[in-house]
């Protein structure tokens, strides 16, 4: 099993929520009105339209409300947007191309960008200006009298306009949201995850189909090495000791939890964990690693567990430190398995 890359909320998602909750309403407005404006008619035809206008209005009362409650789910994202499209292009149908209500295709690019990834974005609002220059063929799209009135002039250059804003803003949102999360999730010395990074994807551990555990991990006696040879090689001999955990487990299983411990993710089809474990204790406690001309020997101890599907990340930890202290306690460069 392959433990999930952490991840951190920049307050994005929930921005995108209030987007399609405001999105939503908008249609769920639109069609109880023209609903109830369509239920009065003498028609028929017209009372139909109103049946299907109160049932989508129902199913988009129901996507607002979820999203209300902070219960939203995949399928949202397009279903509301493309809605939302054809709600703008049912509109401009129905009271004519040539009225400011067609205006409203300004705002697909902004939203489909936000919403979408950038290339479904790219891809929607082409095809939206597209039926947009459509629409308007007949009425004046090369107006070679009134060139300022042609359809081509005003629609395509603010159209392509605000759809190069919202690639670039994208570019630049999805550039810092990325290097923000890094600089939240990584420890900046060693290039490991932090503990921030252990509590997102701690829920994936628990509900992980293969067999898991945590192991606890303390350098032993890491303050003589600070005191020895300076806090430098202090430095170095927790880069060396990161890279020989990432080496053995991969990088999404190495955790810098604090000053001089790590928390390694485990993961074994046979719950072999302590062999894994013991291979790494005797990697490290049979380490050359040099600082300068001096050889510094290296062991750790540390705290072995289980992870179920009802093990809290507080209660982990507690647990496996005292397993730590209690190797600690038997004389170091040993791991407690509980
Ligand atoms: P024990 O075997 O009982 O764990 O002894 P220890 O000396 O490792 O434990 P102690 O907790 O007394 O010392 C931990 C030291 O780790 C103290 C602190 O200065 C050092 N330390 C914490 N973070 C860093 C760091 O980022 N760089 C360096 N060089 N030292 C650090
Ligand atoms: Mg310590
Ligand atoms: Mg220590």
């Amino acid at each position: 099993m392959s433990v999930i890359k952490p991840e951190i909320d920049l307050g994005n998602h929930q921005l995108k929520n209030r987007v399609l909750l405001t999105l939503s309403v908008v249609i769920l407005c639109s069609c109880f009105a023209t609903g109830i404006h369509n239920i009065t008619s003498n028609e028929i035809s017209a009372k139909w339209v109103a049946a299907s206008q109160f049932l989508l209005g129902g199913f988009f009362a129901f996507t607002s409300i979820s999203l209300q409650r902070g219960k939203e789910r995949p399928w949202f994202n397009w279903s509301i947007v493309y809605a939302y499209i054809g709600l703008i292009a049912f509109a401009v149908l129905s009271f004519g191309v040539e009225k400011s209500v067609s205006m409203w295709f300004f705002s697909v690019p902004v939203v489909s960008y936000f919403i979408f990834s950038r290339l479904h974005g790219f891809i929607i609002s082409l095809l939206v200006l597209a039926l947009f220059i459509y629409l308007r063929i007949d009425y004046n799209l090369y107006d070679a009298s009134e060139v300022w009135q042609s359809t081509l002039i005003n629609i395509v250059p603010p159209y392509g306009i605000i759809m190069a804003l919202a690639n670039a803003y994208e570019n630049v949102r999805l550039q810092n949201e990325w290097e923000l999360s890094e600089f939240a999730l990584t420890d900046p010395l060693t290039s490991c995850y932090n503990r921030l990074a252990l509590k997102s994807i701690y829920s994936s551990l628990q509900s992980a189909k293969q067999p898991t555990a945590i192991l606890l991990v303390d350098i032993d006696h890491f303050k003589r090495v600070n005191d020895c040879y300076g806090h430098e090689a202090g430095d170095e001999v927790l880069k060396a000791l990161s890279n020989l955990f990432t080496k053995e487990l991969g990088e999404k299983s190495v955790f810098r939890i604090g000053g001089e411990e790590f928390l390694l993710v485990l993961t074994d089809e046979k719950e072999n964990f302590k062999s894994l474990a013991e291979g790494i204790r005797s990697k490290v406690q049979n380490m050359d690693f040099y600082y300068g001309e001096e050889q510094i020997q290296l062991t750790f101890s540390g705290g072995c567990e289980s992870i179920t599907s009802d093990t809290a990340l507080t209660d982990a930890l507690k647990k496996a430190d005292e397993a730590l202290y209690s190797a600690k306690s038997q004389g170091r460069n040993k791991i407690v398995y509980i």
